[in-house]
C-alpha cells in the first residue's frame, strides 16, 4: 500500500479557508440564524483530527421555527409557483452545484475524510443528476379521470404534497444523499427541512446558499445542523413534520418509526445492507475480482452497498483472493485533498475501534487475516485511517459474514453450487443489495430472482441513476430513493367528486 502525506488542509483553497473560519448558521425561512440556545457542534478532519469548524446545534425552538416556515411556504410561495418555474429552479440549483463542484469537493473532502477527486466524480455528479431528473418531474405530476358507476358524475384525482418533510441523512454521502431527498421532495411541492448529520453539515449548509442562490423562495428548504439526540428527535417528534425521509443505521431508523407512529408520519427508511458479492468460476473473474475489491474498499468500506462478503465458488477461490490482495496493495492511504488519494480515514476514532473489533474478534476465533488488520502505520497512526483487510475462512455465522461493519474489510467465502449459495446469500437479516458474476445468463436471472435485496447487479457493482429506485428489503428497511418511486412517497391523492346531473 503507498502512503501520501497529510497535510491536507495546507492544500485547502482560501475560498474553503474563508468558509471554514466564519460564522456558520441555521437557514430559516430564507435567514442565516444562530441557534436560539446558543450552543454548537465542532465537526473535526478525520485524517488529522483538527477541528474545522462549529456549526449550530439546533433546539426544538430552532425546529419549531422551520416547521413554521416550511408550513408557511407550502402553502404560500411554493404551492403558488407554477410547476414549470419549480423546475426551472431545481435545474439552476444543479448548475450552481455544478459551477461549485471543486469547492464543495473540497470541503466535503475535509469533513469526511473521503478523496476530493471521488467526491467530484461521484457525490456531486449523483446530486446534480437527481435535481435535474426531478426537475422533469415538476410537469408531470397528473392526476386521472375515474370511471364511476354513475354516468353523470366526474371523479378526478389531484396528486398533492404530503406537506412539510424532514430529510435526516447519514456521514457517508452527505450532498448527495440530500439531493436524493430534497430533489423529489421539492419536485412534488412539498417544503423541507434538511438535517445533516452531525458529522458533516457543511455541505449541507454550502447548499441551502445555492438554494437561495437559485431562487428558491424562502422556507422551502431548511437547514437545521445538529446531533440526533436533539435535533432528530425534535423533528422526528414535531406534529408539523408529514414525512420524515431518512438514510442511516438500523438502529435509529427503528427508533424513528416508533417515534413517528404517535403522530402517523409517513416514514420512509434507507438503512444498513451486508451486500453478498457472488462469483461464479464461468464468468470474467479476473474483472469480477478486481470490482470486487472497488465494491469494498471505496470510501474505506463506508458504503451502504459494499460488498463486504465475496461470496467465489470453489474452484475460483484462490485466484479471486490474490487478485484482492494485489488490489489493496495498489490503494494509496492518505489525506482527501491528494489528488492520488484513494484510501481515505474512517469517518472517526469510535468508527475505527468499532471496524478493528470486528477483525480482531475474527482472529481470536481463527479466521485468517489475509492482509491488512490494523490501524494505519507511521504518520497515519493520528488519523482514523485503517489498512484494506481480507479474511478468508469466516462461517457465515461470524460477525463479519453477518454485520454491517462499514469499513475496509472484506470476508471471502466459498460455495460448491447454487443452491447452497443462495439459501447462504439470504442469511443475512439485511437486504440492501447483492452482485452476480456469471456468464450464463439463465444462472444469472434465476440468482437475481432469488436473492433477497432492492438491487441485484449482474456482471458489475455499484452502479446508481438518478432514474433508477434504491432501497432495500428486510432489514434494510422501506421505501425507494431515486426513479418514479422516489417521488410517489411525497405525494398524496385526493379524489374529487362532482355531480353534473341537470335540474
Ligand atoms: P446514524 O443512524 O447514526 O445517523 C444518521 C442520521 O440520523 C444522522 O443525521 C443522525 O444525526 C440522525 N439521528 C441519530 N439519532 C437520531 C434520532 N434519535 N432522531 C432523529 N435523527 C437521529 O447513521 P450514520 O452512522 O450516520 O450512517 C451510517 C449508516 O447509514 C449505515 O448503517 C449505512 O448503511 C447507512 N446508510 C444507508 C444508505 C442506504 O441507501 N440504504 C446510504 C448511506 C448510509
Amino acid at each position: 500500500m503507498i502512503e501520501q502525506p497529510l497535510n491536507g488542509t495546507q492544500l485547502a483553497s482560501k475560498k474553503t479557508i474563508d468558509f471554514l473560519s466564519s460564522t456558520h448558521k441555521l437557514l430559516i425561512d430564507g435567514n442565516d440564524v444562530l441557534s436560539a440556545a446558543g450552543e454548537t457542534l465542532r465537526t473535526y478532519d478525520p485524517a488529522l483530527k483538527i477541528a474545522l469548524a462549529e456549526v449550530p446545534n439546533a433546539k426544538a425552538a430552532d425546529v419549531d421555527a422551520a416547521v413554521t416556515a416550511a408550513t408557511s411556504a407550502l402553502h404560500g410561495s411554493w404551492q403558488k409557483m407554477s410547476p414549470m418555474d419549480r423546475s426551472q429552479i431545481l435545474l439552476r440549483l444543479a448548475d450552481l452545484i455544478e459551477r461549485d463542484t471543486t469547492w464543495i469537493s473540497e470541503v466535503e473532502s475535509l469533513d469526511s475524510g473521503k478523496p476530493k477527486h471521488q467526491i467530484a466524480a461521484v457525490d456531486v455528479r449523483l446530486a446534480i443528476n437527481a435535481l435535474r431528473y426531478y426537475a422533469g418531474w415538476c410537469t408531470k405530476l397528473a392526476g386521472e379521470t375515474i370511471p364511476a358507476s354513475s354516468p353523470e358524475l366526474l371523479v378526478y384525482t389531484r396528486r398533492e404534497p404530503v406537506g412539510v418533510v424532514a430529510a435526516i441523512v447519514p456521514w457517508n454521502f452527505p450532498l448527495c444523499q440530500a439531493c436524493f431527498k430534497i430533489a423529489p421532495a421539492l419536485a412534488a411541492g412539498c417544503t423541507v427541512i434538511l438535517k445533516p448529520a452531525e458529522q458533516t453539515p457543511l455541505s449541507a449548509l454550502i447548499l441551502g446558499r445555492l438554494a437561495l442562490e437559485a431562487g428558491l423562495p424562502p422556507g422551502v428548504l431548511n437547514i437545521l445542523t445538529g446531533d440526533g439526540a436533539t435535533t432528530g428527535q425534535a423533528l422526528v417528534e414535531h406534529p408539523g413534520v408529514a414525512k420524515i425521509t431518512f438514510t442511516g443505521s438500523e438502529r435509529v431508523g427503528k427508533h424513528i418509526a416508533r417515534i413517528a407512529s404517535a403522530t402517523l408520519k409517513r416514514v420512509s427508511l434507507e438503512l444498513g445492507g451486508k451486500n453478498p458479492h457472488i462469483i461464479f468460476a464461468d464468468g470474467d473473474v479476473d474483472t469480477a475480482a478486481v470490482t470486487a475489491a472497488g465494491a469494498i474498499f471505496f470510501y474505506a468500506g463506508q458504503v451502504c452497498s459494499a460488498g463486504s462478503r465475496l461470496m467465489v465458488e470453489a474452484k475460483a477461490f484462490d485466484r479471486v483472493v490474490n487478485q484482492v490482495v494485489s488490489e489493496a496493495s495498489k490503494l494509496k492511504m492518505g489525506h482527501g485533498l491528494h489528488t492520488e488519494t484513494t484510501l481515505g480515514p474512517l469517518i472517526s476514532e469510535d468508527q475505527l475501534k468499532r471496524v478493528s473489533g470486528f477483525v480482531e474478534r475474527s482472529r481470536d476465533t481463527g479466521i485468517e487475516v489475509v492482509t491488512g488488520g490494523r490501524r494505519g502505520q507511521g504518520t497515519f497512526a493520528s488519523g482514523s485511517f485503517y489498512e484494506p483487510t481480507v479474511l478468508t475462512g469466516a462461517k457465515d455465522t461470524d460477525g463479519v459474514v453477518s454485520d454491517e461493519i462499514f469499513g475496509p474489510v472484506l470476508a471471502i467465502q466459498t460455495f460448491e453450487s447454487f443452491d447452497e449459495l443462495v439459501k447462504r446469500a439470504n442469511t443475512t437479516s439485511y437486504g440492501l443489495a447483492a452482485g452476480i458474476w456469471t456468464s450464463d445468463v439463465a444462472k444469472a436471472h434465476a440468482a437475481a430472482a432469488a436473492i433477497q435485496a432492492g438491487t441485484v447487479w449482474i456482471n458489475t457493482y455499484n452502479q446508481f441513476d438518478a432514474a433508477v429506485g434504491w432501497g432495500g428489503f428486510k432489514q434494510s428497511g422501506y421505501g425507494k430513493d431515486n426513479g418514479r418511486e422516489g417521488i410517489e412517497q411525497y405525494l398524496q391523492t385526493k379524489t374529487v367528486w362532482v355531480n353534473y346531473a341537470r335540474g
